[in-house]
């Protein structure tokens, strides 16, 4: 099964001044089933709120996820800020409880000047200690946490370092950002070739629940470091990756998907645009 939808709100709700209570109602009357909602600025949304928001996503059948926070980091050589981390993420998860969500987007962490073995070991070992953390917190029932593949030379989060974070443990998904990784090969995500190896390692490293994976999609612009900006699907820059070469890998692979766009305002009707493709390929 895979579900399309916008990863937070785009111009388009703005214009119709579509509120965030209002948000489910539109996208199950414009054909999507998914939504990611930001906390990636912080961690303030009342949980009486969320719950009000989240009730709203179950009435219509929209699937949720959540982005956390950008400042998670859990590569920090510093063990107190990594703790910081620890309850951004914790408090995400408490916020999830009452809205329903079910998959928390993060971002692994930054280089910050070690090699990139030592930052992922780092990350590793972080994430051995978080999660009993948070199993004794009750926190990781019917939840994911979901590392993200990054798009700038800096971070870590190339497929292979996220699949062996998900090695970790089953509440562990990996987030496959496609325009990062395009973005961090500088293009090299331009066949349904290349897309299938990227389900191959993961099935390789993760077995059958390799197979459930979430997901980022937006053409984005690179230059030698990586990432540089987010697109639209009808941006006059030539930068990929192409939507249609994803859909073909997905259904080839027989991958269970859940995709959000981060296209540059443009989110929801790129994403019914990819969907529209996916049911026709
Ligand atoms: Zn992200």
């Amino acid at each position: 099964m895979v579900d399309f939808g916008p990863a937070g709100r785009c111009e388009l709700m703005d214009e119709l001044k579509i509120d965030m209570m209002k948000v489910p109602r539109y996208l199950s009357e414009v054909g999507l089933t998914a939504f990611e909602y930001p906390l990636t600025r912080g961690v303030n949304l009342p949980l009486e709120t969320a719950k009000k928001i989240g009730d709203e996503f179950k009435k219509y059948n929209i699937k949720l996820s959540v982005h956390g926070p950008f400042y998670i980091n859990l590569a920090n050589i510093s063990d107190e800020m990594a703790e910081k981390s620890f309850s951004y993420i914790i408090s995400s998860l408490k916020i999830m409880d009452a809205m329903g969500a079910d998959r928390l987007v993060f971002h692994p962490g930054a280089l910050m000047g070690q090699t990139r073995a030592e930052a992922q070991n780092l990350i590793l070992k972080r994430l051995k200690q978080l999660i009993p953390i948070l199993n004794d917190l009750n926190l990781l029932e019917g939840k994911y946490l979901c590392p993200e593949t990054m798009g700038k030379h800096g971070q870590c989060g190339t497929v292979s370092e996220v699949a062996q974070m998900c090695e970790i443990d089953c509440h562990i998904m990996p987030t496959i950002d496609f325009g990062h990784i395009n973005a961090f090969t500088l293009g090299k995500l331009d066949s349904v070739d290349a897309f299938c190896d990227i389900f191959k390692e993961l099935e390789n490293s993760l077995g059958e629940r390799g197979k459930t994976i979430h997901c980022h999609f937006s053409r984005i612009e690179y230059g030698e470091k990586g990432e540089l900006k987010h697109l639209n699907f009808n941006s006059p820059e030539k930068f990929g990756p192409d939507y249609k070469l994803l859909n073909k890998a997905l259904k080839k692979c027989n991958i269970d998907a859940r995709i959000m766009c981060e296209s540059s305002g443009n989110q929801t009707i790129d994403s019914l645009e990819m969907k529209k493709d996916y049911e026709s390929c």
